[in-house]
Parts: C-alpha cells; sequence; structure tokens
C-alpha cells in the first residue's frame, strides 16, 4: 500500500479511545513472475450504521456487500481490515477474527471473483495479512508500505530470519540489527548492468542483501571494458552476457551465508522482463534508454516498486574537449513526482524508441536529434552515479533522521554544483494517476523487440556454459 494509504487507515483504525475498529478496502492484482502482489487501491470507510464498535468491532453484511460490487465493477478485490491496538509486530488470527473472516471470504469470492484480503493493523503500526483460499486463510510474506520511505511487515514464518554475519558488523553498527534484517531481507533487482549497475549490484551484495536479481539482455564487447569494472578481457573474448558478469562479481561481494542472484538475460520492454521485475520490492534503473526508463516509471506507482534512477550526461565543445557533465538521481515513488515530471524521461523518445527510430541514423539526422547510444560516458565518474543511487536506496530503507527520499538531484561537474530539483508532478500525469493499479497499468510493453535481440555469442551456447561452470567451481574452490 501507499504510505497515503496506510496513513488514512491508520486515522481511522487506531481509535483515540484504544478500542478495535474495522473497515474495508479494495485491491489491484499485480502479477510477478513468481509473485503475485495485492496492491491496495483505495480505502473504503464504513457510512452511518454500517459498524459497531464495542470491544470487537464488527460491520454489516450489507457494509460488505456495498463495497464489494463497486470492487467487482472495477475488476478489483476486498480487503476487510481491523485493528490490535495493544498488538506489536506481525498478528495472529484470533478465533474471532477467523469466524468474521471467513464468513465473509466466500460471498466475496463469488461477488468479485477474487480472493478475500484480511489485514490487521497492530498498536506500533505493523501490518499482517492473509489471503482466503477455499474458506482457509494462506499467510503471505509480507505487507509494504511504500512513499518517501518504505517500510516493510516480514512474516516471520514465510520469510526466515537471517541472523548477521560477523562480515557484517560494521554495516550492523550504522543502522542496527533489527532494521538490518528487515533491509536484507528485501529482493532488490538492478535494471542494466553495465558501468553503473554493475558497481550497485556488489555494494548490494555486500551490504548482506540475501536475494538480488539482475537484468540486461546485452553481452559484453571490448567497448564496454572501460566502464565495467570487474569484466575481463576474457568475458569479452567470450562475449559473456552481462547479467552472468554481474552475478560471479555480487557472489564475489556477497557476505550473507545463503547469498542468492538471480540472472535475468531479458529485455525489461518485454512481458518476461516485466513479470520478472514485479518479483521484486525495490528496482535499481541503472539504464540508458528511454524505453526501459518509462516502463520501470510505471511499476514504481501502479505496482508500488520504487524505482531508484540514476544517469549521467556529458557535454563536449566542439573540438572534443569537455565542457561538463551533468549527474542525476532520483527516486521515483508515490509522494515523489515521477520520471518524466521531472523531465528525466522524454516521452517524445520513447515513442522514438517503440517505434524503432532513436537509432536510425537517417531519421536521427533529418530530425536533427543526438543519437541515445555511443554518447562519451567515463568510468571515473560511474562511482559517483551509483553512488547517489545508493544514498537514495540508503535513504529509502534506513531512513536516517527520520527522512525519506528527496526530490531528484542534480550535479554539475563543471561548477561542483548540487541543487535539489524543485519539481512537482504535473496535473494530469499518466504515470501517477495509475498510482496503485497494479495489472490495469499503462501498458508500455512489447513481445518481440528487432533491434534487441540478443546477437548470440562468438562460441556455442554448451561451450559457454561450460566455461561458465568452470568459473563456478574455481570460485568455490578458491572460496572467493
Ligand atoms: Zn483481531
Ligand atoms: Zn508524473
Amino acid at each position: 500500500m501507499t504510505q497515503e494509504t496506510h496513513d488514512a487507515l491508520a486515522r481511522h483504525l487506531l481509535r483515540t479511545d484504544g478500542q478495535e475498529d474495522i473497515c474495508l478496502a479494495t485491491y489491484e492484482v499485480s502479477t510477478g513472475a513468481r509473485r503475485i502482489t495485492r496492491v491496495l487501491h483505495a480505502v473504503e470507510l464504513p457510512r452511518d450504521g454500517e459498524r459497531s464498535v464495542h470491544g470487537n468491532a464488527t460491520i454489516t453484511g450489507s457494509y460488505v456487500l456495498r463495497v464489494a460490487a463497486q470492487a467487482a465493477r472495477a475488476g478489483r478485490g476486498l480487503v476487510l481490515l481491523h485493528s490490535h491496538p495493544r498488538g506489536v509486530g506481525w498478528q495472529r488470527l484470533s478465533g474471532l477474527d477467523f469466524e468474521a473472516e471467513q464468513s465473509y471470504a466466500g460471498l466475496t469470492q463469488q461477488i468479485t471473483g477474487l480472493p478475500l484480503v484480511g489485514m490487521t493493523l497492530a498498536g506500533d503500526e505493523s501490518w499482517s495479512a492473509r489471503i482466503w483460499s477455499d474458506a482457509t486463510p494462506v499467510g503471505v510474506e509480507a505487507v509494504r508500505r511504500v512513499g518517501t520511505k518504505l517500510v516493510v511487515s516480514w512474516n516471520d514464518a514465510l520469510r526466515s530470519l537471517f541472523e548477521s554475519e560477523e562480515a557484517q558488523s560494521r554495516t550492523v553498527s550504522a543502522w542496527g540489527e533489527e532494521r538490518h534484517r528487515d533491509i536484507t531481507r528485501m529482493r532488490i533487482l538492478v535494471v542494466g548492468v553495465g558501468s553503473v549497475g554493475l558497481d550497485v549490484v556488489q555494494r548490494l551484495a555486500a551490504t548482506g542483501l540475501v536475494e538480488i536479481g539482475v537484468m540486461d539482455h546485452d553481452r559484453i564487447y571490448e567497448v564496454n571494458r572501460d566502464r565495467m569494472i570487474g569484466a575481463t578481457r576474457r568475458d569479452v573474448r567470450l562475449r559473456r552476457r552481462k547479467v552472468d558478469v554481474a552475478a560471479r562479481l555480487a557472489r564475489r561481494a556477497a557476505t550473507a551465508r545463503d547469498f542468492l542472484v538471480h540472472s535475468h538475460h531479458v529485455n525489461i520492454c518485454t512481458p518476461e522482463g516485466r513479470a520478472a521485475a514485479l518479483d521484486y520490492d525495490i528496482i535499481f534503473s541503472c539504464v540508458d534508454r528511454p524505453w526501459p526508463r518509462a516502463v520501470l516509471n510505471t511499476l514504481a506507482y501502479a505496482d508500488l516498486i520504487p524505482v531508484i534512477d540514476g544517469g549521467i550526461a556529458i557535454d563536449t565543445f566542439d573540438d572534443g574537449a569537455m565542457r561538463s557533465a551533468t549527474r542525476r538521481s532520483q527516486t521515483a515513488t508515490p509522494g515523489r513526482p515521477c520520471l518524466a515530471c521531472t523531465g528525466q524521461i522524454d516521452m517524445s523518445e520513447v515513442a522514438l524508441e517503440m517505434g524503432g527510430n532513436l537509432d536510425n541514423p537517417g531519421y536521427i539526422r533529418d530530425a536533427r536529434r543526438s543519437p541515445v547510444s555511443g554518447r562519451p560516458n567515463v568510468a571515473a565518474l560511474c562511482a559517483a552515479v551509483s553512488g547517489s543511487q545508493l544514498e537514495h536506496f540508503v535513504t529509502l530503507v534506513a531512513h536516517p533522521g527520520g527522512q525519506g527520499v528527496p526530490n531528484a538531484l542534480r550535479f554539475t561537474l563543471a561548477t561542483h554544483h548540487l541543487e535539489h530539483l524543485p519539481h512537482n508532478s504535473q496535473l494530469y500525469c499518466t504515470t501517477e494517476t495509475c498510482t496503485a493499479m497494479g495489472d490495469h497499468r499503462a501498458d508500455l510493453i512489447r513481445t518481440d523487440i528487432p533491434w534487441a535481440r540478443d546477437q548470440g555469442a562468438p562460441i556455442s551456447a554448451g561451450r559457454r556454459w561450460a566455461q561458465n561452470l568452470v568459473d563456478r567451481v574455481v570460485e568455490k574452490l578458491l572460496n572467493v
């Protein structure tokens, strides 16, 4: 749910008189490759006479029917929420809770075609939830609260606690054991593992994250080696997939005992790429093209997965000398303007890229545009981009000083000037109006992208597989 939704629910459910309260909400479905998320869409508070508060709060059948019918018309599901004012942490279902939710589960499923979701808000503002399937509550793994901060309530029974390692003691001392356990359980995806993404992945792994995903549809070429720190000449000779190099470097840097890295050799603009991305809690956008950025921008709002974006543009004089470099970093999340509203995405470029014209030399020349691929970049400046994105990450999950992520930041190298860009959301921003819409999000996906097809490796798939296996064995033997 968004922080805004949480605030509205907390105002209703956590009463000043200390009694329990109850209400309904609707949800949208967000379908990933391995995970299905129920996204709270809107709070539907009870009208006069639709609920009574007397120790154990109850609602009337007509209230349930009213909101269920409304949800069904929009293709949404129903959520029944109540509070445990004296509760702390993940709440178990009491006998009375069980009966109350079960009594509405079948009816709700019939009307909306979607299972009832039951949720409990504890007095310490932590959430717990279950999904009713065949009159039985099935536990969920976590409840996420998304705004300028990301706050996750974990179900320890389904996402086990990971004890911190000695190698992480300095990290733990920066934000405490409890926060460390919350952060390291998050699943984080890095989209684009070139210069910046490759650095981000390794630092996340060293921080102690247990599960990381890397996504890139590209392979390594000699021209990448001046920016991809850790990629070798051998990787280029074998034309390795960037995700395999990123996974190898992440495993080497990882401090978590059972570290898991998922390699997604797909384009984020395809159905497979998007479905894989929907399995994660936070996404780093380390892409350098407008269309992938636009796809990620929609997920940040429709599916409530914060997207931490960064990039650098280097300007040169006509004689080739450096004029300046501009670095930007920004978190797209409800409560902050999206990447299109801040000008980080030019939607006309997105349309060009979707039409296959962004890299068409004839078109670019006629339209007097500068090409997107092959822009200048310098390894020495990439670290500041990943550093700035990682600062957004730490702010998002550790909330230093109680603060959440800032508006977009922009640093100009020539003058060494850092600005907090004063952007506001545009009135009719199509991305932000789709907040909490889940699978009803704006669709920017294509099944086949001819100019992004895998060019293949100079060696056979079998030999490359064997080479990767040898690398894994050597890594294990040398314990690197
Ligand atoms: Zn209860
Ligand atoms: Zn916007």
